[in-house]
């Protein structure tokens, strides 16, 4: 590669918001039903004279996103038409947001964000039953916000990929703490819309393609990188003028981007104001100054207190802000053991033993704070040596027992008793005469077997540290 390129990405990402009702009619916003045409009216199937009602709690939503983003909300905002034609909107047009969106500016994750406005979603289209094709409506009239930022320079592909995915998982987050979208980009609720360009001018800004059809995460992060690989070697082997502004799928099997169409400017959807909605004036709708200070905190200010109340690792948070039942549950146990270290040994075995075992035992739940609070004091005070404290949590995720109460019952304490445990150790060098011998002859590794078979005939109980000095001092 003979120069350095920039490339540029913007997000568009729209996101159904959860409300009981639809947008403009009060049929159910119902994303897991199952039955097609079953939340519909004459409203949401476009029938000839049905007006639509705006519904307050979609408004409400996309204020509380902007909120949440430092964006400014608009005081005069109102809807439009957006004129189109295709089967799954039979109106032949959306009714969106395009002078006066409700958010304005605002940022997040490194990334500036132009707008945030409300539309409708559309009908659902159905190919996969041979010759004909079968439309549902019961998405048609969902409450859709589209976000829309502000185009970013990166270093290279694979900065690019990376940072736009921190804001759209960032954003996720925020959409999950306000409770205003399940967000999930599997079932469709959250879609991810990159458009790239390349450049050799930093100033410059060339020619823009926008993919769609991404469904997830990294499918999103690796059409990125793939189509500003496409862009770059076009231009190295001088076929530059072939970028054209233009839409393209993502093909997961292929794994390459490919021409959907050219793109429409915004001219071709002759935008005009809706007129059967009435205009508003957000400041005096909504209190805005209570609105902000009800939301809930945030995953940067969650972050933040964790790591100066809690002093755990980063990654450790990270699980926590992703699974905020977790960290909620993560909260009580840290409120009852107080001490530091103590809440960093209580994380450490959450994030990697627990979650460890829930990975193969599904039927693993969280037990009380109470008793794994209690597990993690035993482990800490050497009461209980690590290999124990794993199997009692193994088992308390299923039956949420006391952590004391097993290990006195099982006879796991461990035997800070050293007598017992020379007894023990002494059964053990004389029922292994060759590994003695091999210690004996200088190979000190030989010892470790020994002290495993005590581990054993302790059933994890004694302390391996104090069983190897004690083999030690008998083996001398
Ligand atoms: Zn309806
Ligand atoms: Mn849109």
């Amino acid at each position: 590669m003979t120069n350095k390129y920039y490339p540029t990405i913007g997000l568009e990402i729209h996101a159904e918001l959860k409300t009981e009702t639809k947008m403009f009619c009060a049929c159910r916003n119902n994303p897991d039903e199952e039955k097609p045409n079953t939340n519909i009216c004459p409203v949401c199937m476009a029938h000839p004279g049905a007006l639509p009602v705006l519904n307050k709690k979609a408004i409400e939503n996309v204020i509380k996103v902007g909120l949440a983003v430092d964006g400014t909300i608009a005081d005069f905002t109102e809807f439009d038409r957006k004129n189109y034609f295709y089967p799954d909107i039979p109106k032949g047009y959306q009714i969106s947001q395009y002078k006066y969106p409700i958010v304005s500016g605002g940022h997040l994750a490194g990334m500036d964000i132009t707008r945030v406005h409300l539309e409708e979603d559309t009908a659902n289209n159905k190919h996969d039953r041979g010759d004909f094709s079968l439309i549902d409506f019961n998405r048609s009239g969902v409450p859709l916000m589209e976000l829309v930022t502000e185009a970013h320079t990166f270093d290279n592909s694979e900065d690019t990929a990376k940072g736009a995915m921190k804001f759209a998982k960032e954003l996720q987050l925020i959409l999950w703490y306000l409770g205003v979208s399940e967000a999930n980009m599997e079932k469709g609720e959250m879609r991810l819309e990159p458009n790239v360009s390349v450049s050799i001018d930093p100033k410059k800004l060339n020619t823009k393609v926008e993919i769609k059809n991404i469904n997830s995460f990294r499918s999103a992060e690796r059409a990125i990188k793939y189509e500003i690989e496409r862009m770059i070697t076009l231009i190295e082997e001088g076929k530059g003028s072939e970028i054209v502004q233009e839409t393209r799928g993502w093909d997961e099997a292929k794994q390459k981007t490919f021409s959907q169409r050219k793109k429409e400017g915004s001219a071709d959807y002759r935008y005009f104001p809706e007129p059967d909605l009435p205009k508003l004036k957000l400041h005096e709708a909504f209190d805005l100054e209570k609105m902000k200070k009800e939301l809930p905190e945030l995953p940067e200010a969650k972050r933040a207190r964790y790591k100066t109340d809690f002093g755990i690792k980063d990654e450790d948070i990270e699980i926590f802000i992703n699974d905020p039942v977790l960290g909620a549950w993560f909260e009580e146990v840290a409120k009852i053991l107080k001490d530091k270290e103590k809440v960093k040994t209580a994380s450490n075995y959450i994030t990697t033993d627990y979650l460890g075992i829930k990975k193969s035992k599904t039927e693993a739940l969280l037990p009380s704070a109470k008793n794994f609070t209690e597990l993690i004091n035993l482990v800490t005070e050497n009461k209980i040596s690590s290999r124990v404290a794993k199997d009692i949590l193994a088992m308390i995720v299923v039956s949420d027992e006391s952590p004391m109460k097993i290990a006195t019952e099982k006879n796991l304490l461990q035997s800070n008793d050293t007598g017992a445990l020379k007894e023990i150790a002494q059964k053990i060098v004389d029922a292994n005469p060759k590994v003695v011998a091999d210690y004996k002859a200088g190979k000190e590794q030989a010892i470790m077997s020994l002290v495993g078979q005590i581990m054993k005939e302790t059933k994890g109980s004694a302390n391996p540290a104090v069983t190897k000095q004690l083999l030690i001092d008998l083996l001398k």
